[in-house]
Formats: C-alpha cells, sequence, structure tokens
C-alpha cells in the first residue's frame, strides 16, 4: 500500500504543503500521497486518530491545532518541547511523536536561500504567539550575539524570552536598539498592519524576514524603505516542509527548485 500523510487545519484549501510534498517525491523517487484534510474545530483528536487508523504514517499540523497536535503526541523532540507546539505527527509502532520543524526551516531558509548565518548577529524576533515560540530554541542554537523578543502583550514577550535564555520586552523597549536581522512572526502582516517600530531599528546591512509570504506587507516595505535587504515566508514554509520529509523518509529532497517553482506559479 502506498504510504499516506497529510496536512490538518481548518481551513486547509490554501494550504501548499501537498503541492510541496509531490514535489520532493518525485524529485527524491519516493512513492507516497500527502493530502490536505480539514480537521473539525471540535475534533481534531478524533480526526488524527482516523487518518492514522486508516494506515497514516505522519502528518503535518497547522493553524489552529499545533498547541492540539503537542498534546495528542505521546513522545515530542526538544525543539517540540520548547516551542510547546507540534506541526509535524509520525505514527510508528503505536506510538505518536510529535516534532516542531519551523524553527529548523526558519534557519535553513536564513542559511541555504538568504545566505545570513545567526550566529554572532543581533535579532530581533517581533510576536510571541506560535510562529515565534516555534523558531526561539533553534534561533538561539545558532548562538547569536543578542535574541530579543518583542510582543504587542508585553508580559507574553517576556515570558517567551525567559523561556529561551534571552531579552524580551514591549515594542517601546526597542527604543535604542539595532539590529542585523529583524523577524515578523506577529500577525499583523495578515491584517495589513506594521508592528510600531523606531526608525532606526535596522543595522546597515540588515535582513528584515516576514513570515507571511504571498502578497507585499507593510512590514516588508517599511525595510526597504529603511535600506535592509527583505525576505518572505515562502523559503521557510518549504524549508520545514523539508525538515519533515527528512524525518519520515530518510532522505532530504533540494528546496531551491520547490521555491522557485512556487514563486513562478
Ligand atoms: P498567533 O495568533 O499565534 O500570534 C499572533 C502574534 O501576532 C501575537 O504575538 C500577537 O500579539 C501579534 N499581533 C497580532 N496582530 C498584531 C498587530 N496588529 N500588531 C502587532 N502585533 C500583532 O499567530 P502565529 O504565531 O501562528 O502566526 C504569525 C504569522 O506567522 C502569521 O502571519 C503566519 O501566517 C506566519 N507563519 C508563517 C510560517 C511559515 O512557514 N512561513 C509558519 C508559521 C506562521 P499579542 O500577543 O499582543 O496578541
Amino acid at each position: 500500500m502506498t504510504d499516506r500523510y497529510a496536512v490538518f487545519g481548518n481551513p486547509i484549501s490554501h494550504s501548499k504543503s501537498p503541492l510541496i510534498h509531490a514535489e520532493f517525491a518525485r524529485q527524491t523517487g519516493q512513492e507516497l500521497v500527502y493530502e490536505a484534510i480539514e480537521a473539525p474545530m471540535d475534533d481534531f483528536r478524533g480526526a488524527v486518530l482516523a487518518f492514522r487508523d486508516a494506515g497514516g504514517r505522519g502528518a503535518n499540523v497547522t493553524v489552529p491545532f499545533k498547541e492540539q497536535a503537542y498534546l495528542l503526541a505521546g513522545e515530542r523532540s526538544e525543539r517540540a518541547d520548547a516551542a510547546g507546539a507540534v506541526n509535524t505527527l509520525t505514527f510508528a509502532d503505536g506510538e505518536i511523536w510529535g516534532d516542531n520543524t519551523d524553527g529548523a526551516g526558519l534557519v535553513n531558509d536564513l542559511l541555504n536561500n538568504l545566505d545570513f548565518d545567526p550566529a554572532g548577529q543581533r535579532i530581533l524576533l517581533l510576536g510571541a504567539g506560535g510562529a515565534a515560540r516555534g523558531v526561539g530554541l533553534p534561533l538561539m542554537e545558532r548562538e547569536p550575539a543578542e535574541l530579543f523578543v518583542a510582543n504587542r502583550t508585553a508580559y507574553k514577550a517576556r515570558e517567551l524570552s525567559a523561556r529561551f535564555d534571552c531579552y524580551g520586552g514591549g515594542f517601546e523597549a526597542l527604543e535604542g536598539r539595532r539590529f542585523d536581522l529583524v523577524i515578523n512572526a506577529t500577525a499583523a502582516s495578515l491584517a495589513g498592519d506594521l508592528p510600531p517600530l523606531p526608525e532606526d531599528i535596522f543595522m546597515r546591512g540588515a535582513l528584515a524576514y516576514d513570515m507571511m509570504y504571498g502578497r507585499d506587507t507593510p512590514f516588508l516595505a517599511f525595510a526597504r524603505a529603511h535600506g535592509a535587504r527583505t525576505a518572505d515566508g515562502l523559503g521557510m514554509l518549504v524549508e520545514q516542509a523539508a525538515e519533515a520529509f527528512a524525518i519520515w523518509r530518510g532522505v532530504r529532497p533540494q528546496t531551491a527548485p520547490v521555491i522557485a517553482m512556487l514563486r513562478n506559479a
């Protein structure tokens, strides 16, 4: 029987994951099917267990179920524990193993596609929601000179920074600070908003990274206007998928051609 995988979310019809994994499978000669499944808001667990019991080998999990996936997993990776969220489930020997590949996706996008090594750099992470939680530990593992977490609701930034052993606070705490990399992990771009950033937040040659993809955002426009290099989150999306594919299949697909394909689509 062909190995089955799926991504669970709600809504899910917009997901690019089936296309990305089909491309990885073609590229690496793996035989598998990967579908998008809309889990009911009140029964994520039931939907995942039904998929597993029907022969599913693994699943990705997206908004709004990553915290529920964390609770569903019997065993978890250190980076999933640090995030308190799971985006990759593997079903084997009656066990459910949970991992979080979002942070590795971001770090690999920086290293492989954007020629930016976080090591020794001053990094600002905007936001303290699911996306920010997923990337904190993998960023700290690269040993940046500084990681600062800033969030609209300041106490959440302080909580998160305590977890990652770095600094954090409200946006007002950014006054007078400058960074080599500014990552927008807030949902502000979804609403067409710009987090309130000081005009001089970017160091010379800085990179501005918006986790959102698919359209230009006020954050990226602000960054361009202040001389920063910019990147959207499409590379992170493909890289987190590649990390999940490698966990499941033991082979690492090439990401650059898939990112290029999605950009041209
Ligand atoms: P959450 O809902 O978990 O968190 C939202 C965060 O954004 C909170 O910190 C919230 O602050 C902040 N926020 C919301 N609106 C505003 C605003 N108008 N101004 C300033 N801050 C705001 O969302 P996620 O963490 O799941 O997702 C965040 C973004 O990351 C989304 O755009 C999502 O699409 C993207 N993403 C991209 C991925 C990729 O692979 N490229 C992977 C995962 C996410 P507060 O605490 O004050 O409410």
